[in-house]
């Protein structure tokens, strides 16, 4: 086994990776190796702070030994046990678990493996609700431009990211869009969330009056926009948005697949900003990245809605192979029990003051047009280079890589969401690693 891993590739044209740009990447490979806590060892040996987390997931940190120690358990105990139609205990467990820190009257989670299936499952669960309760003509599903909803059709069809969409066809029909939330020229270099835009959740109401409520299965968005460059909702927004689904009985959706476990100082975005969601998709945290695992929490009243006929009869024709799967209930088990004893789900709140002081000591070096954050979320937009389709953010991701920092990059916007067990120390070292780069790049 560690000489498999010590293997170097002497050929690496197999392996397609996803969302890169291989050919350059395999000109010049950027390896990780192992990893520890906050740090990555790369493959020529040199320590890089992980300033996101892996990607938006290793929230409680790297390789923590109650996380792997619950999954080398569980793969000798018990290594999968079918989904349907049985059950083994440390599903139920889990489960309960959650619900325990879900926002309240969140009370039941269905399992999948991922962000995107969290979403399939969410935007198929809304429809098949209001079908159950008698209202079948509503399946228009609302999303939200610049809105990140994992790779699946449903998803990228919901979803508001023009090139994650443009390759594959007329996607779902019955879809609508919301604007999104970014507005530079009013909201530059606030500090948490911005104070204007919330009238931008009453779009909602025209889509209403366009389409008719009767039509109108769900709206889901991201409390906070990630993958699209830490995107912040208005003061208001979200509460109006509740405000306006409840009025004309459409599900509102909370995709928390980044926001969830944490990653703001609450447990779920839902707790930060008060509102509560119907259905909340999750990932990511839910299992500390290790192990692929989603969960959809669901508001008591559309589970039960499901639980009205035959007792024979399947509610829910819907579920993965690997719903559930025990090894990554072990891991999601042990990451819970890391949260809970290292205090990680509300930790953000208490660093997250100094970490906005750390980001914003950013404004004035080269390059920077805005700074956004919230929780232990930031995000520092550059200026584009005009006229060129080279992206000054990613100069800044390949040379922090080289200095020893993971930064993420998203067009002209580099985003951090370093692990929650971050120190203020490490806060510094990853802001010096930015402002050196960003006076480095052209
Ligand atoms: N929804 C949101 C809000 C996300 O940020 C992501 C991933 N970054 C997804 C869905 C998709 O998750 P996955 O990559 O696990 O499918």
């Amino acid at each position: 086994m560690s000489n498999r891993l010590k293997v170097t590739p002497n050929d690496l044209s197999a392996f397609w990776m996803p969302f890169t740009a291989n050919r350059q990447f395999k000109q010049a490979p950027r390896m990780f190796v192992s990893a520890k806590d906050m740090h990555y060892t790369t493959s020529d040996g040199r320590k890089v702070l992980d300033g996101t987390a892996g990607l938006w997931c290793v929230n409680a940190g790297h390789c923590r030994p109650k996380i792997t120690e619950a999954i080398q358990h569980q793969a000798a105990e018990l290594d999968y046990a079918p989904a349907f139609q049985m059950g083994h205990p440390i599903v139920f467990e889990l489960a309960n678990r959650l619900v325990d820190i879900a926002p309240k009257g969140m009370d039941h989670v269905f399992f999948t493996n991922s962000g995107s299936e969290s979403v399939e499952t969410a935007l198929k669960m809304a429809i098949a609700y209001h079908r159950v309760k008698g209202e079948g003509s509503r399946t228009r599903l609302i999303g939200r431009e610049r809105g990140y909803h994992g790779v699946n059709f449903g998803g990228i069809s919901v979803g508001g990211i023009v090139t994650n969409r443009k390759m594959f066809g007329t996607l779902l029909g019955g879809v609508d869009h919301l604007p999104h939330t970014h507005l530079p020229e009013k909201n530059a270099f606030s500090k948490g969330v911005p104070e204007h835009g919330a009238e931008l959740a009453n779009e909602l109401e025209r889509l209403v009056t366009l389409h008719d409520a009767s039509t109108i299965a769900a709206v889901i968005v991201e409390p906070v926009a990630g993958s699209t460059g830490v995107i912040l909702p208005p003061k208001g927004y979200l509460q109006k948005l509740r405000e306006i689904c409840t009025k004309h009985g459409i599900l509102l959706i909370f995709d928390e697949v980044i926001t969830g476990f944490g990653r703001l100082g609450a447990p779920f975005a839902a707790d930060y900003f008060g509102v509560t969601p119907d259905i909340m998709t999750t990932a990511k945290g839910v299992s500390n990245g290790v192990i692929p695992m989603g969960a959809v929490f669901v508001k008591k009243e559309i589970h039960d809605a499901f639980m009205t006929g035959p007792e024979h009869m399947i509610e829910f024709f819907h579920g993965y192979t690997y719903s559930g799967n025990p090894i990554a209930c072990a891991a999601a088990l042990g990451t819970l029990d890391t949260y809970k004893e290292e205090g990680l789900l509300t930790r953000g709140e208490e660093l997250a003051p100094y970490w906005e002081d750390a980001l914003h000591s950013l404004k004035g070096e080269p390059h920077v047009i805005d700074i956004r954050n919230i929780g232990l979320i930031g995000a520092i937009e550059l200026a584009p280079i005009a006229g060129s389709p080279t992206k000054r953010a990613f100069s800044a991701f390949v040379k922090a890589f080289e200095r020893g920092a993971l930064i993420r990059t998203t067009g002209d916007i580099i985003a951090l969401s370093p692990p929650l067990i971050i120190t203020k120390g490490q806060i510094n070292e990853l802001i010096d690693h930015v402002r050196d780069v960003l006076r480095s790049i052209d």
